[in-house]
């Protein structure tokens, strides 16, 4: 177990900057992922931490050495890619094998590591078959049992589980998570896939354009989004444009909306970011009960559109000033709301979150 860090990083192939200045610190055993949208540095950084590209400035330590300058074969890291890379006229014991072999472990040592790592991503027993005779999913376990057999000090996954079905997708995720914990490596993720990255991580870092313009845990990027990029990348959001009024409440659409969370100064312009699941619809006649009532914000609407997708609605809604909302809904009324309904939207202040210019 090491913690791994990264200090200043810079990366420009020709006029392209590609990461700017990334400094961030992965704690021992965490598991981290790197969110963004395709070409937002995600695979760099990461090659960069596994020594396949070399920073124009920075530096990468894992644990207590500086390893900027190390080849990757000495920097003691696991890596698993999207395509499995796994050697087809090879078996499974052999590819599982390859890492030590390169050690300079042989032998009966060699088979003990071997069946150790194969159990761990459980295949046990599948060390004589040839990569082609396994599914997907195996292929992939396969990928990181090799991984994980020189027992690296840190674990790289570069967006491991994109070429499985979703099915199969979910199972391994839970066996990454399982693995992941089972052997404490510091673990590194690339996705693009937003639940993904919440479901698995100890922490998240959402990349825009070379940039991680935050990190922390799940519930803290979600729930507490810092601009409008990570609010608008990491789920659905509904943005409300406004300025700050003397009163301590932000005056956006016509609307006195109240937020639980700092404001910038009286008279500046803000945008508040509400998640859709957070509001809550009332009958029109019926503003005053719910769980949410007295210190939520609440104002009037028109039901404009309705989706139904089983376990929920979503609805959108009208408001005074041309102000369009998005609301999720569990399917637990009485009825769905029709187009042309007019209802109360409320949601609580602690769920209307100031977002930085
Ligand atoms: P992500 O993993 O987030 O999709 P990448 O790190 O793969 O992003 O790429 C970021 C940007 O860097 C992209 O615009 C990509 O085209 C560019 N890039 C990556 N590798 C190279 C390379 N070897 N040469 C030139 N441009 C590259």
């Amino acid at each position: 177990m090491t913690a791994v860090n990264v200090s200043a990083v810079a990366k420009s192939y020709g006029k392209v900057d590609v990461l700017t200045d990334i400094s961030t610190h992965f704690p021992e055993g965490s598991f981290t992922s790197l969110l963004g949208p395709s070409g937002s540095g995600k695979t760099t950084l990461l090659r960069i931490i596994a020594g396949f590209v070399t920073p124009d400035r920075g530096t990468v330590t894992i644990g207590s050495t500086d390893v900027t300058n190390v080849p990757v074969w000495a920097r003691n890291i696991g890596m698993v890619f999207q395509s499995y890379a796994l050697f087809p006229h090879m078996s499974v014991a052999d590819n599982v094998a390859f890492g030590l072999a390169r050690r300079g472990i042989k032998g009966e040592a060699a088979r003990r590591e071997v069946a150790q790592a194969l159990e761990m991503v459980r295949l046990p027993g599948m060390g004589d078959r040839k990569p082609k005779q396994l599914s997907g999913g195996q292929q992939q376990r396969v990928a990181l049992a090799r991984a994980i057999v020189t027992r690296p000090s840190v674990l790289l996954l570069d967006e491991p589980l994109s070429a499985l079905d979703r099915r199969l997708r979910q199972e391994m995720q839970v066996e990454l998570v399982r693995i992941q914990r089972e052997s404490g490596l510091t673990t590194i993720f690339v996705t693009h896939d937003q639940e993904e990255a919440l479901t698995l991580s100890d922490k998240v870092a959402i990349l825009d354009r070379g940039r991680i313009v935050q990190i922390g845990a799940p519930t803290e990027v979600y729930e507490r989004p810092v601009n409008r990029f990570a609010a608008e990348f990491l789920g659905d959001t509904n943005l409300l444009e406004g300025r700050v009024n003397a009163d301590g409440t932000v005056v956006a659409h016509g609307q006195r909306i109240a937020s639980a969370i700092s404001l910038p100064p009286v008279g500046q312009a803000v945008t508040l970011a509400v998640r859709p699941e957070k509001i809550e619809i009332r009958d029109a006649s019926d503003p005053q009960t719910g769980t949410q009532h007295q210190v939520a914000n609440r104002i009037r609407a028109v039901i404009s559109a309705s989706i139904y997708s089983g376990t929920a609605i979503t609805y959108e809604a009208e408001a005074a000033d041309g102000l369009r909302l998005k609301i999720f809904a569990q399917n637990r009324d009485a009825r769905l709301r029709a187009p042309g309904e007019e209802v109360f939207l409320s949601w609580l202040p602690d769920h209307t979150v100031p977002l930085a210019a």
